[in-house]
């Protein structure tokens, strides 16, 4: 890239070991509601850039088994890849009951915005928004008692709570089958 930037720090929080996967980002003291908690930084790049990218870390993700991507939609021309050391916020963990939202400002510039009074020493968390297309390569640990199971945007959760039920009852039927058929022998 040839840029030189430096890694984004916050006065509200740092990166700590994390029992989630790997990493994560803490709270080093109270942080208010509505604080702007760190900026996520990245490269702004084009739609068709970024479906580029996109594919690129998907089959990157496929050997690596974890979800490595960090595009973000700005509006209906620009994205944002935040897959860069420099982007701190990155380390921020999913989670199907966040204490933090990406907010867009007016600048194209998104922040991890505080949606509650987060406690010093929590674990920052956002929800990364995925869509169900590869959901089922995100499953998701964030041990909330609202995990639904995938990393998946709120607005998905309905149509994903269906897929999941829908796939259930698949499997039963197929047990239900099989027993009737080692009953029959
Ligand atoms: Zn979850």
């Amino acid at each position: 890239m040839g840029k030189k930037n430096k890694p984004a720090k916050s006065q509200w929080a740092e990166v700590r070991g994390s029992v989630v996967h790997g990493r994560g980002m803490f709270a080093v003291k109270d942080i208010p509601e509505g604080t702007e908690v760190i900026k996520y930084l990245g490269e702004r790049i084009d739609k068709d850039e970024s479906n580029r990218r996109g594919h690129v870390l998907l089959d990157e993700s496929k050997d690596t088994g974890g979800a490595q991507v960090y595009l973000f939609t700005l509006d209906d021309n620009w994205d944002l890849d935040g897959n860069f050391d420099w982007n701190t916020a990155r380390l921020v963990n999913h989670s199907c009951e966040p204490n933090c939202e990406a907010q867009i400002d007016e600048d194209l510039k998104i922040w991890l915005v505080a949606l509650r009074e987060i406690a010093g020493g929590e674990e920052l968390s956002f929800n990364y928004g995925f869509d169900l297309e590869d959901y089922r390569k995100h499953p998701c640990h964030c041990g909330s008692r609202k995990c639904v199971g995938y990393i998946a945007g709120e607005d998905y959760w309905p149509k994903l709570r269906r897929k999941l039920k829908k796939k259930k009852a698949k499997a039963e039927r197929k047990a239900a089958k099989e027993r009737a058929i080692s009953a029959g022998q």
